[in-house]
């Protein structure tokens, strides 16, 4: 090796983990999840295992016309999802929640979202109808029923005043009730974890864990009711019921700190919810492109890279997106076209070949630790629900738009969930469907206690 090169092993080695790395952090996963679960040791617990009062996935007889509404992904939607057995039909349109709102008053965000949900039905000549709705809520809440779900703390680059500790569905309610001209009823709150995993669940019934690896990251899975101490209530149903883990907050406590590098600490550091959600940060969209900012700035300052030339943007914090991942590992690998049209955009006048391999190798090292990682979490569920045989619906768009993500995700869950037989089905729209189907249930529920 090069003196050079040594140089450049220096600085990216902390990136590079071991089996026994993953095992750590697999065991230390199970641990905190198990507290999460318990009644006496949730308080204290990170990952916060809450109960989401779904207890069947669907039949496949759910029928009729549901409001939709996705929130804390890419995109804000509104969607009209009609269910017919296995037939599903969508229509939905995206609107945007500009910066201000998404770091403004709960009041204003809630007061858009009923302005959308407005357009969307007028739009749809649905104003005559009642229209129940499922609210896929991207955000970790602790339920006391199917529609009450009180907020605990916004993740990702969510910051509304007035939120946190409420419940969602009043807050959406009074602001339908403030604009008086909307006859529309919310009757289910779920994670979008919840809602890829029914969502791929109507057509798999092998389909028993629901992650996301989007903006943000999370699992949810099923368990044995007797195990959820933390529900209330007992209504009747199956002896199960779908927990959220909320397993983007593990971490909180220190416990990755072994695996935690300075590039890491920063982009903690300065996001809008320091010290919190550790373990997304390392595995989600939302950060990854910014992981590798950092390593290529280090690199570039030790003069190993573009020959020691920087840029505004290069110097920018968050200007290196997750899609520019996705784009240098999917590149061509003696041009690298798209590499250079990146670093162009980001005004770095001289870009050789083999700046390109070094970005390429950055850019492959973050996002394997990433898909890893995310392994180790399914490999820790998929480990401790001990069915043979399981399929994991999988969302988000780090997943959907990187090259690799899938395969990585793949080989690493062999080695370590051996003997279970998996497989990764990417869930289409579950944020809709999946809402859709929550809400026939309970408004099938709600039919019978009024029968
Ligand atoms: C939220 C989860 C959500 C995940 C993926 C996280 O930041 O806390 O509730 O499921 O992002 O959208
Ligand atoms: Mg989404």
């Amino acid at each position: 090796m090069t003196v050079l090169q040594e140089e450049v092993e220096n600085i990216l080695r902390p990136l590079d983990l071991s089996d026994d790395d993953y095992h750590t952090v697999m065991q230390s996963m199970l641990d905190q999840m198990e507290r999460g679960l318990g009644a006496a040791t949730n308080d204290t617990a990170p990952i916060k295992m809450y109960p989401t009062y779904v207890r069947a996935v669907p039949d496949g007889t759910e029928s009729g016309e549901f409001l939709a509404l996705d929130l804390g992904g890419t995109n804000f939607r509104v969607l009209l999802v009609t269910l017919k057995g296995q037939e599903v039909k969508m229509d939905s349109k995206i609107f945007l929640i500009p910066q201000h709102i998404m770091l403004g008053s709960g009041k204003h965000l809630f007061d858009h979202i009923a302005e959308c949900i407005y357009r969307f039905v007028k739009e749809h000549n649905l104003m005559e109808r009642k229209l129940p709705l499922g609210f896929t809520f991207s955000f970790p809440c602790r339920q006391k029923g199917l529609a009450r779900a009180m907020l605990t703390t916004w993740t990702k680059g969510f910051k509304c005043e007035g939120v946190e500790g409420h419940d969602i569905v009043a807050l959406l309610h009074e602001a339908i009730t403030r604009r008086g001209d909307l006859n529309v009823e919310c009757l289910a709150v779920i994670n979008d974890t919840v809602g890829a995993l029914m969502s791929c669940a109507h057509t798999d019934r092998k389909c028993a864990v629901g992650i996301i690896l989007g903006t943000g990251s999370n699992a949810c899975y099923i368990e044995k009711l007797e195990k959820v101490e933390m529900a209330e209530g007992n209504e009747p149903g199956p002896p199960e019921m779908l927990i959220n883990t909320e397993w983007g907050a593990f971490g909180d406590d220190g416990s990755l700190d072994f695996i935690t590098t300075d590039f890491d600490r920063q982009v903690d550091k300065h996001s809008i919810n320091a010290g919190k959600q550790r373990y997304e940060k390392f595995i989600s969209g939302m950060y990854m492109g910014e992981i590798v900012r950092l390593a290529l700035e280090k690199l570039r300052k030790n003069g190993l890279l573009f020959g020691g030339e920087g840029s505004y943007h290069m110097a920018t914090r968050g200007r290196f997106y997750t899609k520019y991942v996705s784009e240098v590992e999917s590149d061509d690998t003696d041009s690298f076209p798209m590499t250079k049209q990146i670093f162009q955009e980001l005004e770095i006048e001289t870009v050789t070949d083999q700046d390109c391999r070094l970005v390429r190798h950055v850019c492959a090292l973050v996002s394997r630790r990433a898909a890893f990682l995310s392994s180790a979490g399914v490999a820790c569920i998929l480990n401790k629900m001990k069915r043979p045989e399981v399929t994991v619906a999988v969302d988000g768009s780090l997943y959907r738009f990187h090259p690799h993500f899938h395969d990585l995700m793949m080989e690493k869950t062999r080695v370590l969930a051996p003997g279970i037989r998996y497989k990764f089905m990417l869930s289409e729209d579950g944020s809709g469907k999946g809402a859709a189907l929550v809400a026939a249930v309970a408004n099938r529920i709600l039919a019978e206690q009024k029968a």
